[in-house]
């Protein structure tokens, strides 16, 4: 802590979260940033697929025989993330997860069968996941599929801690997950750096973004990957060929909000750069880069 500067931080989604928070009142700050860093564990518990007692775990374990009732901001963030995949063409795609599981992104990797692809392919599709609004249920329309927010959890989670801490009074502040997705209270100059998105002035930064009340994200093709026979596999697939993207190695987003942030980085890696003007027409207020 400085003097009218505290900074925070916590493991959540297989990450580090940070909160610095600038003002008068070291104590006050302190006490904000902690309520939004509990926020964010919060949702930790109740979106990662690798807790066998959360929300998504508990979709992904029942929804293909009945409808799973889950709490307002979930349903909220999957109604946001079917909207995106259509803004989309589906580059963007939440139910991937049965190709994460086949292409072994969780432990050390495999390369699987063409056939094994296609198979898993039939399953996948934003569609696929029928979302009532009148008791806030999720079902699937088939079996064996499975939800992933490895792509815009991070971003809802930071959109929510922001939430807290507007409520709280605060008006400087800098949130981020695992240096990946970033959101400025207030201004901020954020640079976007060789493997990571770093909030520096520093002259390393590949390009620089102004935050203002608004966000950044960045995806990477590397940011988890494996290697077989010589070739990288990267972590972000296209749920069009069922294949690891390897055209684009990074895409960065940046506009109002987070989560929507988080989503567009990873469907801009997928659909590479010729999506460009693509997302600013379909996306007020957002703008982006790709590199490689
Ligand atoms: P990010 O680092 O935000 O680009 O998110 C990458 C993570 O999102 C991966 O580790 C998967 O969990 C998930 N993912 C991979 N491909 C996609 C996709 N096309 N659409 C949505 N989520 C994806
Ligand atoms: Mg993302």
């Amino acid at each position: 802590m400085c003097g009218g500067c505290v900074r925070l931080a916590c493991f959540a989604m297989a990450t580090r979260f940070e909160i610095l928070l600038e003002g008068e009142d070291p104590a006050r700050l302190r006490a904000a940033g902690e309520e939004a860093l509990a926020e964010i564990e919060s949702l930790d518990r109740r979106l990662s697929r690798f807790r066998p007692d959360s929300d998504v775990s508990r979709i992904n374990a029942h929804a293909a025989t009945g409808p799973v009732k889950v709490e307002p901001r979930l349903f909220r963030l999957l109604e946001r993330a079917q909207e995106i995949s259509d803004l989309t063409d589906g580059a963007f795609d939440v139910t991937i997860g049965p190709l994460m599981s086949l292409w072994g992104f969780a432990g050390e990797g495999r390369v699987p069968s063409r056939d094994e692809i296609e198979s898993a392919l039939k399953v996948v599709g934003a569609r696929n996941l029928i979302l009532y609004e009148p008791s806030f249920t999720v079902a699937f329309r088939s079996p064996g599929m499975g939800i992933d927010l490895g792509a815009i959890g991070k971003g809802c989670a930071i959109d929510a801690a922001v939430e807290c801490l507007r409520e709280a009074g605060i008006c400087r502040a800098l949130v981020h997950g695992g240096t990946s997705t970033v959101y400025g209270i207030g201004r901020w100059e954020v640079g976007i750096g060789a493997a990571r998105l770093e909030p520096v002035s520093g002259a390393q930064a590949l390009h620089r973004v102004r935050l203002a009340d608004s966000a950044l994200s960045v995806s990477a093709v590397y940011g988890r990957s494996f290697e077989r026979d010589g070739r990288r596999f990267g972590h972000v697939i296209d749920p069009r060929t069922g294949e690891p993207v390897s055209h684009t190695k990074r895409a960065a987003v940046w506009g109002p909000s987070a989560t929507d942030c988080d989503a567009l980085s990873t469907a801009l890696l997928v659909l590479g750069e010729s999506w460009l003007p693509e997302l600013k027409a379909r996306f007020a207020g957002y703008e982006g880069l790709v590199s490689g």
